[in-house]
């Protein structure tokens, strides 16, 4: 039980190649040693005295969080509200619990069950949660501007006290060609949603009369880029349903599908390398799926160029190589990483903004010297460690983060467990995937959802409906 929760505290697989540009590219000079902390007292109940908001009615200092995503959630659900009124800004109302995403592509699991309403956190006030996106700020005058996420022509400003950026990242598409317009990327429950129709879109014109076969060949094979953890784990997913599910609805199909899964250099390579050469052998055996080492140079709505020039006619492209900054970060005026990410002092503070007030976190950020990796472990435990700060108006501790290990699905109940205590395979780390990420999910009613979809899934198979 001991090693379990050890293993499972923070998740770890991340999406492997940006976590390689951020540590590649992380700069080298030392830690700052730049110290904004004030002399302020250390009890939480005597916050409110000496850091009276001038932006609230109640004298309490304004939090303003960007983002509902692992880092901005965690400060969200960790924070003492007695001390502070906390106001989030997220285009999107729900916190996504990112690591079980795949499994919804092809209806291992519903869409539901793997998201959280963020109003559920229980906010002081109902407005304190905007449905907007941060568009603008203002360091001077301490706002930031919002545009409304539900119309586009509202934008307005929101003062702060403190400030928490957690907006993550984007999709980076490397400027290849067609990649925006005609791949999927596989980062919000919108885009798995756009992928599993797509898959089912696609076995069903397959069997329209008058399909011809080198049509249906090219409907029912799937391209994903990228062999990071995100790659694999959906092309696992994948080989699920053909096996389970595609075999019994679509059984003059299932001879046809193919999965190719593209990769410049090696597929999970940020894990031990046994473990790495275990997940290439198992895809390799499937006599459907195939592994390429190469690049992709152009994305056409029915076909990819790879970089030696072969085009390959496909019926879905899903993209996941890495991270880019998103244009907000891009906008703001801050000391970068080479990677276009916020640079932060030891306690998360951003770099060059001279009132200490505006913290960074996540995928968006990165602690100067340190080149972590970007991952819902490291956002989750920095949103922890910053609500605890803010909490207690005590920053004088830094952040330390310390790898708990990293886990990735394979298929067929198999999967690779690569932790500092025990480096698994098969079986038995498939137990340990489930039960991690079980134990991780953020409330009860997803610990409950999960394993209902799960047994429905085993007992009834996936639901194919389309809407
Ligand atoms: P996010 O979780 O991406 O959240 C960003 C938030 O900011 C979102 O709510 C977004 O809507 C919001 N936002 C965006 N723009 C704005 C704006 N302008 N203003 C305000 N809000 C904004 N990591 C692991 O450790 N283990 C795993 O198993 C794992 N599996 C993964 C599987 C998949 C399919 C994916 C895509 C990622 C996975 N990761 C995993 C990586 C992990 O999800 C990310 O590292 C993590 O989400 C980063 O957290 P974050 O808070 O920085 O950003
Ligand atoms: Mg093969």
């Amino acid at each position: 039980m001991f090693t379990l929760q050890a293993i499972t505290h923070p998740l770890a697989i991340s999406t492997m190649s940006i976590r390689q540009v951020c540590s590649q590219n992380c700069l080298s000079r030392s830690s700052s040693s730049v110290n904004y902390l004030k002399s302020m007292p250390r009890r939480a109940d005597q916050s409110r005295r000496f850091f009276a908001s001038k932006t609230t009615p109640s004298g309490r200092p304004q939090l303003v969080i960007l983002g509902t995503g692992w880092g901005s959630y965690s400060v969200l659900k960790n924070i003492n509200k007695k001390v502070v009124d906390v106001i989030v800004i997220s285009p999107r109302n729900h916190f996504l619990f990112t690591p079980l995403l795949c499994s919804t592509t092809v209806g291992t699991l519903e869409f539901r069950s793997i998201i959280e309403p963020v109003r559920n956190t229980g906010f002081r006030n109902p407005e304190h949660f905007h449905h907007a996106e941060a568009v603008g700020l203002n360091i001077e005058k301490q706002v930031i501007t919002c545009r409304s996420s539900l119309k586009n022509h509202k934008v307005y400003d929101v003062p702060y006290d403190k400030l928490v950026i957690g907006v993550g990242a984007v999709s980076n598409t490397f400027n290849v060609p067609g990649v925006k317009e005609h791949a999927f990327f596989l980062k919000e429950v919108s885009d798995a949603r756009g992928i599993r129709n797509r898959i089912l879109s696609n076995f069903e014109l397959a069997l329209q009369p008058g399909t011809s076969l080198s049509e249906k060949k090219r409907l029912l094979h799937i391209v994903i880029v990228g062999g990071g953890p995100t790659g694999v784990e959906f092309g696992a997913e994948l080989y699920d349903f053909v096996k389970q599910d595609v075999s019994r609805l679509y059984r003059e199909e299932q001879l046809l599908v193919r999965v190719s899964l593209i990769e410049g250099r090696k597929i999970l390579s940020a894990f031990n390398q046994k473990l790495q050469q275990y997940a290439e052998k198992k895809i390799k055996a499937r006599g459907q799926m195939e592994l390429i080492q190469s690049n992709v140079i152009d994305v056409k709505s029915d076909s990819v160029t790879l970089q030696d020039g072969s085009v390959f006619p496909c019926g879905l492209v899903v993209w996941s190589t890495g991270l880019a900054p998103r244009p907000f970060v891009e906008s703001i005026d801050f000391p970068k990483t080479p990677a276009g990410q916020i640079l932060t002092d030891g306690n998360l503070r951003v770099k060059g903004e001279p009132s200490g007030n505006v913290f960074a976190i996540g995928d968006c950020a990165d602690i100067e010297g340190e080149g972590l990796p970007c991952s819902a472990q490291v956002a989750e435990r920095q949103g922890r460690y910053l609500a605890e700060c803010l909490s207690k108006d005590n920053h004088s501790q830094p952040f330390k983060y310390q790898s708990m290990g990293m886990l990735a699905y394979v298929g067929d109940y198999k999967a690779v467990s690569d932790t500092p205590a025990l480096k698994t395979q098969g079986f038995n780390s498939w137990i340990l995937w489930r039960s991690a990420y079980l134990t991780r999910l953020g409330s009860w009613r997803l610990r409950m959802q999960v394993p209902l979809d799960w047994t429905k899934t085993m007992l009834f198979g996936r639901d194919t409906s389309q809407f």
